[in-house]
């Protein structure tokens, strides 16, 4: 089935081949695709007139003619081939327009459900299915406050929210997968169950996939092909949708295919969680003032799990993690038979290969244990958790949570912060934010960010705003 990136790939193409020819004759095979004209009306209007344009707003494509516009619907097959002789044309033609340098442009339709509309030039709006058509997934005007206000209150699946054309256009079923998967909203969650950052990250994602997609020329997997020389390439990008079964590129979970709405929906049941626990990670630089935003939090009644925290009480009580980093790291046991945490930071800091090797020994006892408290608040029914994972980014944690929250500092405040905290010169400073991924990176990644460069109340104020919004209230 043709979605917008294929329906703009067909439009591209044909206008490269067709601008500039005349219509000399028509015809019409099946006249159910002509609305409402007569066929000998759709004929007379039509023949003489030369194509001057193609537009397209979702699967509509717009033909301008000298006086006149012709709107065509794909609908689920519809497709154009141009040929060189009648003879090529094979049954499923049902309209074949002939042009003046002996061509013909075929309308292919092996279900005939696509329709042609004639308008006055440009006045495709007077057609009420045109006019009723949402903004497009990949119009820049559309804003992810008008699209939270539309839904906020829908208990409709967001898979059905997705394909509704009214709501949004140019969304067919592929996209509307790999939307989801990017948002990592699962297919049946309901509209009035999203927060506004949840919509920011639908509309992001939904116009990165339409993007991309219509950069490579659409999809090309097995129901449709445009058939005029032009085979997308956009299947190789695709994270879920056809991939029942295979392991999660980003997870390693496995695929799952369902029905929502009575659509097949392939989604990660570990990246688009299916339920009521709302999992903000909580990550930024060093000396970023992330703590004051987990007490904050903490204050709040919202419970946090602190990676950090975990980390430390593991090497006190899990044995094999203790083991592991006694062989690998040598002299860096104390007499209480504790580990030697500055000890432990001085090595892997001057040297990566070891910082390297000590993330493998402890991210996954810190990442199962961190499941297992999850887990834990998923059976108590908590409405949200903050996950604070300093390495959120580094470690490639983000599948775990729903939304990301940065708290960011401007550099030359986190310097001297730095500075202050730990009691050392400018240049160690900047050694030490040096060794984490750049600030900038992670913002681009980020849902939320928090602007701690100002004082705690400036701070405060932000928090409270964003968690009325997380809260939905
Ligand atoms: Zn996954």
């Amino acid at each position: 089935m043709p979605e917008l990136p294929e329906v703009e790939t067909v439009r591209q193409t044909l206008k490269n081949l067709i601008i500039g020819e005349k219509i000399t004759d028509i015809l019409v095979r099946y006249d159910g695709i002509i609305k409402p004209l007569s066929i000998a009306q759709f004929k007379k209007r039509l023949i003489g007139q030369s194509f001057r344009d193609i537009r397209r707003k979702a699967k509509y494509l717009f033909f301008d003619f000298d006086s006149l516009t012709m709107v065509s619907h794909l609908r689920m097959e519809g497709k154009y081939y141009l040929r060189n002789s009648l003879k090529e044309c094979t049954k499923h033609e049902h309209v074949i327009f002939e042009l003046n340098h002996s061509q013909y442009l075929c309308y292919h339709d092996v279900r005939k459900f696509g329709t042609m509309e004639l308008t006055d030039l440009h006045q495709e709006l007077a057609i009420p299915s045109v006019s009723a058509l949402g903004k497009e997934g990949n119009d820049p005007t559309w804003l992810a406050e008008d699209f939270f206000e539309k839904i906020k209150f829908t208990k409709r699946p967001m898979k059905s929210i997705l394909l509704d054309q009214h709501i949004i256009s140019g969304l067919g079923n592929i996209y509307v997968d790999e939307t989801l998967f990017r948002s990592k909203i699962n297919p049946n969650t309901l509209g009035n169950e999203i927060n506004l950052y949840q919509a920011k990250r639908v509309i992001k994602s939904a116009k990165e996939v339409l993007n991309k997609a219509t950069n490579l020329g659409g999809t090309t997997i097995r129901t449709y092909h445009s058939n005029i020389g032009v085979d997308g390439r956009f299947q190789n990008e695709l994270m879920v949708h056809t991939f029942v079964g295979e392991p999660c590129r980003i997870c390693g979970d496995t695929i799952q295919k369902t029905k929502v709405g009575g659509r097949g929906t392939y989604y990660c049941p570990t990246c688009q969680r299916d339920d009521h626990l709302l999992i903000v990670g909580l990550t930024g630089g060093i000396a970023s003032g992330k703590s004051f935003v987990s007490n904050w939090f903490s204050k709040h009644k919202v419970p946090v799990l602190d990676a950090d925290k975990i980390y430390k009480n593991l090497l006190k009580t899990n044995e094999i993690m203790y083991n592991e980093i006694v062989q690998n790291f040598g002299d860096i046991v104390q007499r209480n038979h504790e580990i030697d945490r500055q000890a432990l930071g001085k090595i892997i800091f001057q040297d990566p290969k070891k910082r390297e090797l000590l993330n493998q020994i402890t991210h996954p006892f810190v990442l199962e244990e961190m499941k297992q408290e999850i887990a834990q608040y998923q059976k108590k029914r908590t409405k949200m958790i903050i996950l604070d994972i300093p390495l959120l980014f580094e470690a490639k944690l983000e599948y775990m949570v729903d939304i990301i929250m940065l708290a960011y500092v401007d550099p030359n405040t986190q310097i001297h912060r730095l500075m202050d905290r730990d009691q050392i010169s400018k240049s160690e400073a900047e050694k030490k934010i040096q060794s984490q991924m750049k600030l900038e990176e992670k913002i681009k990644k980020a849902d939320i960010i928090i602007d701690n460069s100002f004082d705690p109340n400036h701070t405060k104020e932000q928090l409270l705003e964003i968690y009325r919004t997380l809260r939905r209230k």
